[in-house]
């Protein structure tokens, strides 16, 4: 199972409190697949979504929907309300009735803050999805009705969320991108256990990418000592071979014989070989003198 079809199996998993289930239940016929006079139908790939809503238009309003399995290729689960009686009532419950329920929102439906999250964790539901951590970080919402898309912005602001929009293929898509925002959100719609673990992986990376952070600093280090070494290594055959190597000043004469004996030491080692005579950047000041002596 993926993530995100784990994060459902949490969610569906739950008992949603009393006051809420009325906003729950709106907000997965709100995103569903058609919310009007014409008929309430739901249609996912989700068994325990549909059996979640088809639970919840039963305790709410004594509807019983009928949840039919179809698809080709993969398993769908259609939950439609077939009675117009049983259709207006929920229209007229949501005071839907007469209007174009999917066009705007009726915020009356979630006041307490437990129920604007029951209503975000409704809409998780029907289109919602969340990455596997371990690959990405990105959660969404894909939006059928590009009228909501404001007013839904606004609610998951209003609690505390952090969501940005874009569109794709037409739709209108509610997003978040960062490791502490998509936790937030799992958080508010009451998946815990899988915003704790996303919380572990974000731990784990973000170690990983300092432990790797350290390590190319020491290599990049060792890289630049070497090369400095090779570089002095280099200058002093050049001025042995020319025979300028013993015209040269006494200081720099010492520094040239041990750099030859230790080629592969770092400076402050050759410091404590010498007796501690040079400080390192006295050392280092007359190696580079060298090397400038032989490239003239
Ligand atoms: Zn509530």
């Amino acid at each position: 199972m993926s993530f995100s079809q784990d994060v459902k199996t949490e969610l569906c998993s739950q008992r949603t409190a009393g006051c809420c289930r009325y906003a729950e239940c709106y907000g997965m016929l709100l995103f569903g697949r058609s919310f009007s006079m014409e008929g309430i139908s739901w249609l996912s790939s989700d068994k325990n979504a549909a059996e979640h809503l088809k639970n919840l238009l039963y305790s709410n309003f004594s509807v019983v929907a009928t949840v039919s399995e179809g698809g080709v290729k993969k398993p769908t689960y259609l939950v439609s309300v077939d009675s117009p009686n049983d259709i207006k009532r929920i229209l007229i419950k949501y005071d839907r009735y007469g209007t174009d329920a999917n066009l705007s929102l009726n915020r009356s439906v979630f006041v307490k803050e437990c129920c604007t999250e029951a209503f975000i964790r409704g809409a998780f539901l029907v289109c919602g999805s969340v990455s596997d951590p371990e690959n990405d970080f990105h959660a969404e919402f894909a939006l059928k009705n590009p009228d909501l898309a404001e007013d839904f912005l606004e609610v998951l602001r209003a609690r505390g969320l952090n969501p940005k929009l874009s569109t794709r293929a037409g739709k209108k898509v509610v997003y978040f991108k960062n490791g502490v925002d998509i936790e937030d959100l799992l958080t508010v719609i009451g998946a815990t256990m899988h915003s704790l673990e996303l919380m572990n992986v974000q731990i784990y990376k973000d170690m990983r990418n300092k432990t790797n952070r350290i390590k190319n600093c020491d290599n990049g280090n060792i890289a630049k000592t070497v090369k400095a070494s090779m570089e002095q290594r280099e200058a002093i055959e050049k001025l042995q071979k020319s025979g300028a190597l013993n015209t040269l000043p006494p200081e720099l004469y010492e520094a040239a014989m041990l750099r030859l004996e230790h080629p592969e030491a770092p400076l402050s080692e050759l410091c404590v070989i010498a007796g501690n005579k040079f400080t390192r950047s006295g050392l280092n000041h007359r190696l580079k003198r060298i090397v400038d002596l032989a490239n003239m």
